[in-house]
């Protein structure tokens, strides 16, 4: 897998449970979605491509 792709986690707390999503780009052709993130504990802030099939919580299901 491409290492720019990853699932979605704060990189300062290491979890994934507080994260804030603020934009989320669905995959289009060859060009692997996208999502911004901010975490609302420590509030570092991420944008990378995430793994196909991912979805931010609430979306999608
Ligand atoms: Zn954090």
């Amino acid at each position: 897998m491409d290492p720019a792709v990853q699932i979605p986690v704060c990189h300062q707390c290491g979890v994934d449970d507080f994260l804030i999503f603020e934009s989320f780009t669905p995959a289009a052709g060859d060009t692997p979605a996208m999502a911004n993130y901010t975490c609302s504990v420590c509030e570092s802030f991420a944008g990378h491509f995430v793994p196909a099939g991912w979805l931010p919580p609430g979306q999608g299901k």
